[in-house]
């Protein structure tokens, strides 16, 4: 009998496992703690289960672990991490350190299909969604196995996380359950380029995450050029959902803008941008952009950042300027691309 990968079933899935082994529903939270809060690597270790109840979980499931292809350390202590998953395929997992915060950037695609621009993820297309084990896995790794005192979680790594809908909400319940790897749903951020149906679903969940949205033009035109999925799902539309996200969660929204030399930082760039963030009551975080291999993009030069800045903050918008961190890794927004 092929062996289930027992990260892989919901809770909810779990307990009923459970119960058709004629044990007692209590005995799921007790595995879901050894399996997220201990990390453990086998059955046996569950001390206090029965080892019947152990025996009969080795026959028909296994825990995963993810493999460590590559570590990388950039001068500035973010660290880049290269999976393989079982399957052979890879994703990267950046950590980034702050002043009491340890951050965690995870993945949830092997590729992605939506093909924006200033993206290594997009160059390669779309390969697979990853499991809610695969998702997860890579915070229990750099949390259990390299001791990380994880406090935050972006879902800004390879992959549109909205795109693999519920194995990122399944991820987010582990990652968020004070029985699993307890995170404030207040430290969790999904990032998405903008598919407005799913942040329709998201927001009728009403949890209390951070949303994040990929902006980066104001104007349909620009947008939908640098972003073909704004062809699909154009700013009216987005604006007018995210509007709606925020008046049901009451949660703030930030606006992820990646500013492009001669392609997006003109005047009449952050004055769009400046009335998008108005509507929406967002925080606007600015990020120069990172060199992408083979991509003829590049930042502009800091003149004309701080010109944005400070025209964005005449503006009366609320904007941060993103310190750019583990460039020299590839570890940076828009340059995770798996295994070259
Ligand atoms: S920015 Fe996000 S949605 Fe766009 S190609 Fe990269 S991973 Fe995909």
């Amino acid at each position: 009998m092929k062996k289930e990968n027992i990260k892989n079933l919901t809770q909810e899935e779990l307990r009923k496992k459970i119960i058709a082994l004629r044990e007692p529903a209590y005995r799921s939270d007790q595995i879901l703690s050894w399996l997220y809060v201990k990390g453990v690597k086998n059955f046996a270790q569950m001390s206090n289960l029965t080892p019947e109840l152990q025996k009969k979980l080795a026959t028909s499931f296994y825990i995963s672990e993810l493999e460590l292809a590559e570590r990388l350390i950039s001068d500035d202590g973010t660290q880049k991490f290269l999976f393989k998953l079982e399957d052979d395929n890879f994703v990267e997992t950046v950590l980034i350190k702050a002043t009491g915060r340890e951050t965690v950037c995870v993945s949830t695609q092997v590729g992605c299909k939506f093909a924006c621009k200033f993206c290594a993820s997009g160059k390669k297309g779309f390969i697979r969604n990853l499991k809610p084990s695969e998702i997860t896995g890579q915070i229990i790794y750099l949390k259990h196995k390299l001791k990380f005192h994880v406090t935050n979680i972006v879902f800004m790594g390879m992959g549109e996380p909205l795109d693999n809908y519920f194995n990122t909400l399944e991820a987010v319940k582990i990652i968020n359950d004070e029985k699993c790897l307890n995170i404030a749903a207040r430290r969790i951020t999904i990032s998405t380029c903008g598919i407005t149906p799913a942040i329709k679903k998201l927001k009728n969940l009403n949890l209390q995450i951070n949303l994040s949205i990929s902006l980066h033009a104001a104007d349909d035109k620009l947008r939908s050029s640098l972003m073909p999925v704004n062809k699909k799902y154009p700013l009216k539309k987005l604006i007018s959902e995210v509007q709606s996200y925020f008046e049901v969660t009451n949660r703030k929204i930030t606006l992820e803008y990646i500013l492009i030399k001669s392609i997006n930082d003109s005047k009449k760039d952050a004055e769009g941008l400046a009335r998008i963030a108005h509507q929406l009551k967002a925080t606007i975080n600015l990020i120069p952009c990172h060199d992408v291999a083979g991509k003829n993009l590049i930042a502009p030069n800091k003149d004309i950042i701080d010109r944005f800045v400070k025209y964005l903050r005449y503006l009366k918008a609320n904007v941060t300027l993103r310190a750019s961190k583990g460039t020299d890794i590839s570890g940076a927004c828009g340059q995770l691309a798996g295994k070259k």
